[in-house]
Order: C-alpha cells, then sequence, then structure tokens
C-alpha cells in the first residue's frame, strides 16, 4: 500500500530559506531595523511574568485589542493568525470548496498558489501586472468572466511594488460577485489602505502583517479584518491556539510603544526613496516606482547581476520563469544600501 495518496501533489516542492548566511541580506523584504534596548528589556519582563504551563488564549484579545489602536479597528473585526502566511491557509479552508476557484494576478505572493494546491482548488492568473498599467475594470472583468469565488492580491504587490489605490479598490469590491482579500502586508510603506471599510463591505477581508513595517518577522503575527459574520466563519477554521504565547506578549510591548514604530517607518522610507532616486533613470536598471520596503527591476543582466551581487556577500531576491529578467531588492540599512549601490552602478 504507498503511503503517498496525493498525486496532485508530486511535483509540489517544500518551501525551502536558503539557509547560507550572507553579509548582505536583502531577499526576504524583512525590516532592516532591530529594536532598541529599551524595548527588549521591556519583553524580557513580559516573558518572565507567562505561566508556560497553561495555555495562552486563544483568541488573542488584549493582542487584537492593541494591534486593533494601532490600526484603527475595533478588536471585534481582527483574527489574529502565525504570521499572516497562515491566514491565508485558514482563509481559503473557511470559504473555498474543492474545485472552486481563485483568482489573483501575476505576478503575486507564492503562497496563494500552494495553498489552492493543498487544497484542490482552482487558481487563476486573471491579470498580468508586469504590464505597465493596471486596468481596474479589466481585473473586475476578468474575475467575473472567470467566475472566481474568492480574489486575493497583496496590494502594494509583491513582489512588483507596484500598488491599486483605494478608489478602485472599492470599485473592485463593488464590482465583483465573490469574496476579495486585499493582503496590506506592505500598507504602512503606501496610503491606500482600505481596512477602514471591512464594516461596510460584505466581501472584504484584509490581512495584515507584523512581519515587513513592524520588524517582527522572528515572532510571526498576522492579522485578518473583516466583518464578523466572515470573521465568525474564519474562526471555524483556525486551530484553537494557532498564536504562540510569547509571539503574543511580545508583539503586545511593541504595540505600546506605537511611537517608535512610526519612527522605523518614516526612516525605511526616506532610506527607499533614496535608493529609488539613486537608481531610476540607469538605462540597465528598470525600476518600478515602489511602493513597499522593496525595489523591483528589470534588466537584460538579472541573473549576471545577481551572481555578481552575490560573489561581493549581496543577496537580493532572484525569479526564474517569466521573471526572469527581473530581481527584486529588500530595503537594507543606510550602510548596506550604500554597499549595494556601490556594486550595482558599478555592474
Ligand atoms: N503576504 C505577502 C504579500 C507577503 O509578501 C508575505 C511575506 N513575504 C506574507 C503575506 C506573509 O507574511 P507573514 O507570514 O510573515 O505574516
Amino acid at each position: 500500500m504507498s503511503t503517498f495518496k496525493r498525486e496532485d501533489l508530486k511535483n509540489l516542492q517544500p518551501y525551502e530559506v536558503e539557509k547560507e548566511k550572507y553579509e548582505i541580506k536583502l531577499d526576504a523584504n524583512e525590516s532592516f531595523i532591530e529594536y532598541e534596548e529599551k524595548i527588549k528589556d521591556e519583553m524580557a519582563k513580559v516573558i518572565k511574568k507567562v505561566s508556560l504551563n497553561r495555555y495562552p488564549d486563544g483568541s488573542c484579545e488584549e493582542l487584537c485589542r492593541l494591534y486593533g489602536k494601532y490600526i484603527g479597528v475595533d478588536e471585534s473585526n481582527i483574527v489574529a493568525g502565525n504570521g499572516s502566511d497562515e491566514l491565508i491557509g485558514v482563509i481559503m479552508n473557511a470559504f473555498l470548496n474543492r474545485g472552486d476557484t481563485l483568482g489573483t494576478v501575476f505576478p503575486d505572493f507564492s503562497m496563494y498558489k500552494v495553498y489552492s494546491q493543498l487544497l484542490s482548488i482552482n487558481f487563476k492568473e486573471i491579470y498580468d501586472y508586469t504590464m505597465d498599467e493596471i486596468y481596474v475594470d479589466l481585473i473586475i472583468e476578468n474575475i467575473n468572466e472567470s467566475k472566481c469565488d474568492l480574489f486575493i492580491l497583496s496590494n502594494p504587490n509583491n513582489p512588483t511594488g507596484k500598488i491599486i489605490g483605494r478608489s478602485d479598490i472599492i470599485k473592485l469590491l463593488k464590482g465583483v460577485n465573490c469574496l476579495v482579500v486585499i493582503d496590506e502586508a506592505y500598507m504602512e510603506f503606501a496610503s491606500e489602505s482600505v481596512v477602514d471599510l471591512v464594516n461596510e463591505f460584505e466581501n472584504l477581508i484584509v490581512l495584515r502583517t507584523c512581519s515587513k513595517a513592524l520588524g517582527l518577522a522572528f515572532l510571526r503575527l498576522g492579522f485578518c479584518i473583516c466583518n464578523k459574520a466572515l470573521k465568525n466563519e474564519i474562526l471555524k477554521a483556525k486551530s484553537p491556539f494557532n498564536v504562540s504565547g510569547l509571539s503574543g506578549e511580545l508583539g503586545k510591548v511593541v504595540f505600546q510603544n506605537r511611537e517608535v514604530i512610526y519612527e522605523n517607518i518614516d526612516r525605511l522610507l526616506k532610506e527607499r526613496d533614496r535608493v529609488y532616486e539613486k537608481l531610476k533613470g540607469n538605462k540597465n536598471l528598470q525600476c518600478v516606482k515602489p511602493n513597499g520596503n522593496f525595489i523591483f527591476i528589470k534588466s537584460d543582466y538579472a541573473d549576471r547581476i545577481y551572481e555578481k551581487l552575490l560573489d561581493r556577500g549581496i543577496r537580493v531576491r532572484n525569479f526564474s520563469g517569466k521573471l526572469k529578467d527581473y530581481f527584486r531588492i529588500t530595503i537594507g540599512s543606510e550602510k548596506d544600501n550604500e554597499r549595494l549601490l556601490h556594486e550595482l552602478l558599478k555592474i
């Protein structure tokens, strides 16, 4: 008897992260800013007080309340997750049947496809984001024509950094017949959020993460924001204690120090714009105007650039297949970016 019954997953590769250490790591869209000692001391104190023998609060009430204050939404509209990654799977489990259609754009965050495969959901890329312009009317038309049961989009988009404005997202929410998940993983670097509209639209779910602007990738904290009816369905599909108690406690410390978060975002944005200004206009590097903490670049020499940077201890993100002429750089510290610019502009 074969133990492997999922023939359809035969070609699916486990998600692998490069373990080799590079001096400068600009490949995973993490924040380059570490929390200062004062906050880490506060965290250490909090950790000392937890009861390790007890389960944490499975509904993460206090965590959601504090995060809700940060994004301006009531906690009753929020579900916490073990990273927003987990919540993508939970949402699909909650709302899609085997054989239903999930629509997204090309390119977008790779895990949308992985979860679709795991759940035997029909995955359809209904729009090409590598085109110069984004036509929202066409996106709406394609969602409807493809009879999508759920449409998911990262906005700002990873990896392109392109963004659809709030008014166009509203148009999309009104123009389609399906559930729409707007993954705002990078929205703190832009200002087109629709998170305040979750109670106005019965088909809107917003995803947020603490791994990017908040610089907490290590903790694995993400949030799903939606109306109460949708939340109730999502709760049915999540495991009881999905967020580690330690992560929850540490996250709360950061949410109580909101001024530090805003300072860090300001610093990151200044650095992003500085790097973009230096790169744009370079005839060998076609940069997409960034709306996240990374820059997406097209170049005939993409592969060569990637290899040369690696040789010099700098790891950026390269792509293959239809994106083989592209690479993506995460904005690093002022010092690391100087090194990167020096090497990039020399190639
Ligand atoms: N959505 C998008 C668009 C992302 O780029 C990422 C991480 N790269 C995630 C979700 C997942 O983030 P996390 O699980 O760390 O919250």
